[in-house]
């Protein structure tokens, strides 16, 4: 089974402290993948500063030095990967970029750029901001040859007509009408690849992650967790795990505990070998 851990919205505002703090230790046992926002725009997501939030300004990845040289140094070392997490994220009216917003393919384009020159990497997974993407956005990933985190779906974007995508959402179909809510595998359509992500928030319990986990054991999957980090030291409601990162650090310990369990960054399970399949 394939562990990997996406954690969203890494931007001009993060601190390397911030990031050092949640992922210092874990990343002394497997990389995590950083969803990195190029060109941050203050409007109402929750993991802005306060001061900050509907200013509408836009804050370019480059203007913190102290993060770039941590983010340079940290993916040079394998601790880290850099993936892409929209252009400035936040749209007006709360409209979502990649699902409303135009202009998607040179976005994902000068993002890519932008971000692979400034911290010296190959960006290969694209995560859309809010987890919210549609066709226009798919299309303009898959023709910046990237792969998704996240899972599109028929109404968002994935081709009807192709029969990867009929078979797909038929696999899917199949295991909710089981009541299985998980997708412990990568799914393969025509042009990408995706891979769900599992969310650790406030509202998430250990339990519920470590069901999908074990069912992704079960079948030689894969299991992604999906994190942010400024949410980290928030309470949760479960009695097994008090916080944020308290509960991922009890999936970090089983993950590292169990010898069938590969640790990789989240682009390399993308990338990824026929292992990780429905029916392994
Ligand atoms: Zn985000």
């Amino acid at each position: 089974m394939y562990f990997c851990i996406r954690d969203d919205d890494t931007s001009f505002f993060t601190s390397p402290g911030e990031l050092e703090q949640a992922y210092g230790e874990v990343t002394k046992h497997g990389p995590v993948s950083l969803a990195i926002i190029p060109f941050c725009r203050a409007g109402m997501s929750r993991g802005l500063p306060k001061d900050y939030r509907e200013r509408w300004s836009v804050h370019p990845l480059a203007d913190n030095r102290a993060l770039v040289e941590y983010l340079r140094h940290g993916i040079a070392a394998g601790r880290y990967e850099a993936m892409l997490h929209g252009y400035h994220h936040d749209e007006p009216e709360n409209r979502r970029e990649f699902l409303e917003g135009s202009d998607l393919e040179r976005k994902i384009l000068d993002g890519k750029q932008y971000l692979e020159e400034l911290l010296n990497t190959t960006i290969r997974v694209f995560v859309p901001p809010h987890n919210a993407i549609g066709k226009n956005g798919l299309k303009a990933v898959t023709a910046a040859g990237l792969q998704l985190g996240g899972v599109a779906g028929m109404r968002h974007g994935w081709p009807w007509l192709s029969p990867e995508s009929v078979k797909t959402w038929w696999e899917l179909r199949r295991r909710r009408r089981q009541g299985l809510p998980g997708v412990p595998y990568v799914l393969h359509l025509a042009d990408h690849r995706e891979i769900a992500g599992n969310p650790l928030t406030p509202r998430t319990t250990f339990k519920q992650s470590l069901r999908l986990f074990d069912e992704a054991t079960g079948i030689g999957g894969v299991f992604c967790a999906a994190t942010h980090y400024w949410e980290f030291n928030h309470p949760t409601q479960d009695p097994d795990a008090r916080t944020v990162g308290e509960h991922l650090y009890k999936l970090v310990r089983r993950a590292v505990a169990d010898p069938t369990v590969r640790w990789r960054s989240v682009g390399a399970v993308l990338a990824g070998t026929s292992a990780v399949t429905p029916h392994a």
